[in-house]
Parts: C-alpha cells; sequence; structure tokens
C-alpha cells in the first residue's frame, strides 16, 4: 500500500540565544544562520522510512515562513522528499502559534487537493525558537483529525497506527486509524543525509510558493500579528549569576564548619 505524507517543516535559527524585537515581542532573525528544526528532521525521516518500505508513496513538506525558507525545503527534497511547498507571503508574519496554525492547516487542505488526500501528518513536537509546541495539536484540532504527540516509535500497517507515546516516567502505547497527525521526538529516529542525486535535483525542483490568498485566509482575522490573540508582553534576557565563592578547608567537616560560618557573618542563618 502506498501512502500520502504531509510533512510540517520549519526553517529555525542555528542558535541558542534568540532574540527578541522589544517593541513588537517578534522574534529577530536577521543575520542568523538558518537550518532544518531538530524534531522536524525526525518528523521527515519517519515519512522517509515509510517510502521505502511502500514504494509509491508520496511525500510533501510544508513550511510558512519567508522566501528563503525555500533552502530548507530543498534540503529535504534532497533527503528524499517528493514536493515542497512554501507558504509565504507578508500577511503571514507575526503570526502566534493560533495564526500560524490556520494558515499551515489551511496549506494543508490545498496540498491535500494537489495530492488527493492524506494519510498521515507528521509535524516535529517542537520548535527550537518558539518552543511551544503548540503548532502540531493546533492543525490536528483544525482539520479534525485524530493526533498523538511525543511519537518515539511508529509502525503501520494498513490503516492503522500504532506509536509509543514518551511520557516522563515511561510510555503509553496508543493504536489510532490513519489521517492522523503525529509529532515526533528525536528518540524516533536517527535523520539522513542528504543524498549527492537528490542534491543535484533538488536544486532544479520548482518549489511551490503559495500566498494568503492562494491559502483562502482571512488576512485581517485568521493570520498575522494583528488577529494573533497572544502577545509578547516583555521579554528579556536573564543577567549573568555573579561569579561563586568556594569555601576552603581541609576535610569536609571543616569546609561544613567554614561554610556555617560564612552564613552567619552575612546573617544568613
Ligand atoms: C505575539 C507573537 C508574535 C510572533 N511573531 C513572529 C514573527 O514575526 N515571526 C516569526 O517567525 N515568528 C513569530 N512568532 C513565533 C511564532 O508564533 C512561532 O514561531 C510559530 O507560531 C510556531 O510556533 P513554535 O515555534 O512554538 O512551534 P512549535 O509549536 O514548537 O512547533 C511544533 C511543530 O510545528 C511545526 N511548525 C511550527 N511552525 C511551523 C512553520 N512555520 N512551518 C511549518 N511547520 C511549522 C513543526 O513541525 C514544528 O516542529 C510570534 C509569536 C508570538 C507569540
Amino acid at each position: 500500500m502506498a501512502y500520502k505524507i504531509i510533512v510540517c517543516a520549519k526553517q529555525v535559527p542555528d542558535t541558542n540565544e534568540i532574540k527578541t524585537n522589544p517593541e513588537t515581542g517578534t522574534l529577530i532573525r536577521d543575520g542568523v544562520p538558518s537550518i532544518l528544526n531538530n524534531d522536524d528532521a525526525n518528523a521527515l525521516e519517519e515519512a522517509l522510512k515509510i517510502k521505502d518500505a511502500h514504494p509509491g508513496t508520496v511525500i510533501t513538506v510544508v513550511t510558512m515562513g519567508p522566501p528563503q525558507a525555500d533552502v530548507m525545503l530543498k534540503e529535504c527534497l534532497a533527503m528524499g522528499a517528493d514536493d515542497a511547498i512554501l507558504l509565504s507571503d507578508r500577511a503571514l508574519g507575526g503570526s502566534d502559534t493560533w495564526a500560524t496554525s490556520n494558515a499551515i492547516s489551511a496549506g494543508i487542505r490545498k496540498a491535500a487537493e494537489k495530492m488527493g488526500g492524506y494519510d498521515i501528518i507528521f509535524a516535529g513536537r517542537q520548535a527550537i525558537d518558539g518552543d511551544t509546541a503548540q503548532v502540531g495539536p493546533q492543525i490536528a484540532e483544525k482539520l479534525g483529525v485524530p493526533q498523538v504527540s511525543y511519537v518515539k516509535k511508529f509502525e503501520l500497517d494498513g490503516n492503522k497506527v500504532t506509536v509509543e507515546r514518551a511520557l516522563e516516567d515511561g510510555y503509553e502505547v496508543i493504536e489510532l486509524q490513519t489521517p492522523c497527525l503525529l509529532t515526533a521526538i528525536k528518540e524516533l529516529n536517527t535523520p539522513r543525509y542528504m543524498y549527492i542525486r537528490g542534491i543535484y535535483e533538488a536544486e532544479k525542483a520548482e518549489i511551490s510558493v503559495w500566498n494568503a490568498d492562494d491559502i483562502g485566509v482571512d488576512k485581517e482575522k485568521e493570520v498575522g500579528l494583528r488577529p494573533s490573540p497572544t502577545n509578547v508582553f516583555k521579554s528579556f534576557t536573564p543577567k549573568p549569576k555573579g561569579a561563586g565563592q568556594k569555601v576552603a578547608g581541609d576535610t569536609e567537616k571543616e569546609i561544613a564548619k567554614n561554610l556555617l560560618i560564612s552564613l552567619k557573618d552575612k546573617n544568613i542563618i
């Protein structure tokens, strides 16, 4: 059986030091190199494994982002995805997770028309910049399909999907039917590298770019900064802590005694 798979992938800054615009609360991405979001590479890898096992399977990668996100989409094609769609429009800029999932679910509906439906949507659990882990589950809600997040193991048998969902102290085994949405974590697999012919073909590939009108979202009410219900009230970088102080002493007992003396001197105890 061949499957139709959609992968949601986000281009993220290759850094842990995200800066925000203090006036708008939006992320500043200028001048920061970008990569495919880590969990999304796991999402794509799982889709590629299905394609390896089920010839005829097609994978479409969907992203919402600025025009330069096409570089990340070409990487996905070079890894083995069949098609890539970039949702890009100034009207989409400044979207919070609610507005982002409005745009992506509308993009998936349109992609599904092109593909003749879909069986599985893979997303990452979390994007390393926004970090909310909300977008995948919101897309599932808006498309009205069942979802499982934090997927660390995946099996497919016809229309039956069996997954292990990671919990803090174990995992649960969940069965569901296609069509469904799953969010991947790094324990799911090891993403493959791009292959040489794939890189060459991806360079020549046409990436469909759809704007807000193409996907039929309301620019005043559904996407962008203004209709987004979440507002960043304040953002700041925590001040670095001062240097620590080492308590002297030759034995553990002496160190403990000196610590007590020091705390008493500072009127802490
Ligand atoms: C008030 C406000 C304003 C914002 N303004 C901006 C802005 O101007 N520019 C900006 O870039 N961000 C902006 N953001 C951040 C933006 O909302 C999030 O980056 C975006 O909604 C995705 O959320 P996340 O990063 O937490 O993704 P998560 O929910 O952590 O992502 C989970 C998964 O969803 C999928 N996914 C998430 N985003 C995308 C995407 N864009 N395309 C495809 N798949 C995706 C991926 O599979 C990802 O692994 C703003 C946020 C707020 C609250």
